[in-house]
């Protein structure tokens, strides 16, 4: 039996959807080694307590709450002093973080002050004789390497989407910590948050992705993609480096491997090649839908459907098609 802390990620005083990721999957792994602990670190300016049921609600034991202004926005220094603080006192065999980009930053630095090994950005595990085992794709996700963890604390970071929030109600049980440093006296200060397109879903919250690449020829031509996503009401629009270099959409679109790593439910390509970069991005989303007019593109051979045709065709019919199927 062992017990694992979570770091529970918020934004802007809001949970991110992650969190509950990063819940289910520390219940999950607190259920394979014989029944332990789920704690959530949740990390904000005065009044993130609020956001602690939602952490119960998906199978948080208990929720330390660290309320301080100096988290308002991401601090790097003062949450790992004080995760680092909390694993190493061996209440826990495990640590657990999203492996977004803040849990990119932050849990090799909780893993270096600890001394302990780290297997990051997993698409799944299992506890084997006692070892965490996970997944993590490598190469560009050609290939996925099995990663067996031993020690303890086993600190492992989940990709996001990787893990579907799964209801496992506990009651609330809050305790407030405090930073192990000061937080304001962080010499790593993070000064602005900027946030595009706020009214939109976030690239790693979509269920679905309607993706674009240089295939449909102008920046202005991405409304087809914005219309297809509008349909389905939970999509997301992302892009190619090619779309996103040429400044028809921001950075913050691009999927891949210098980009963002995605994986929906759904993933539509439309007009995109499927270079090695793009599909190290989005390879493990459920159900891959390409279109493109020519029929040896390589990303038909990931693709679990093709529509070989123009995406100036097809794009409108697919939203004309979820429009049809809302409304029936
Ligand atoms: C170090 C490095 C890192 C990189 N990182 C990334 C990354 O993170 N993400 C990423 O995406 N790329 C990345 N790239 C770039 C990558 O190699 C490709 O150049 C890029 O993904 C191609 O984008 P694309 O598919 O939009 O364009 P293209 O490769 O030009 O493909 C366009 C596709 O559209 C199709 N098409 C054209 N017209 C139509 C039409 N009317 N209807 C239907 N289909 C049509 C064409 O048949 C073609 O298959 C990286 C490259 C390098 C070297």
């Amino acid at each position: 039996m062992a017990n694992v802390l979570v770091f529970a990620e918020s934004r802007a005083g809001d949970l991110r959807k992650v969190a509950l990721e990063a819940v289910t999957a520390a219940r999950t792994l607190a259920e394979q080694s014989g029944g332990g602990q789920v704690h959530a670190v949740l990390a904000g300016a005065a009044g993130i307590a609020g956001k602690a049921e939602a952490l119960a609600a998906h199978g948080a034991d208990k929720v330390l709450v660290l309320e301080h202004e100096g988290f308002a926005l991401y601090n790097p220094e003062a949450l790992a002093a004080t995760l680092a603080g909390l694993l190493q006192g061996g209440a826990y065999g495990y640590g657990l973080f999203s492996a977004t980009s803040h849990g990119r930053d932050l849990s090799p630095r909780v893993a270096a002050k600890l001394g302990v090994g780290l297997a990051a950005d997993l698409t799944g595990f299992a506890v084997e004789g006692g070892a965490v085992v996970g997944q993590h794709p490598i190469n560009n996700a050609k290939v996925v390497a099995t990663l067996a963890l031993s020690g303890s604390p086993a600190l492992l970071s989940v990709r996001p989407a990787a893990f579907q929030p799964v209801a496992a109600a506990r009651p609330l049980a809050t305790e407030a910590i405090t930073s192990a440093v000061d937080p304001s006296a962080s010499r790593v200060k993070v000064v602005e948050l900027k946030q595009g397109n706020t009214d939109k879903i976030d690239l790693n919250d979509a269920p679905v992705i309607v993706a674009g690449g240089r295939g449909l020829k102008a920046a202005e031509h991405f409304k087809l993609c914005e219309d297809l996503a509008e349909a389905f009401g939970n999509a997301a629009v992302g892009a190619t480096r090619a779309v996103t270099d040429d400044g028809w959409r921001p950075h913050s679109d691009q999927i891949g491997q210098t980009g963002r790593n995605v994986s929906p439910d759904l993933y539509i390509a439309a007009g995109i090649s499927g270079a090695i970069q793009h599909l190290a991005g989005m390879r493990t989303s459920r159900t891959i839908v390409a279109i493109n007019k020519d029929k040896d593109a390589p990303i038909f051979k990931i693709a679990d459907y093709g529509i070989v045709g123009d995406v100036f065709e097809v794009l409108p019919a697919l939203t004309a098609a979820v429009k049809a199927a809302k409304a029936s």
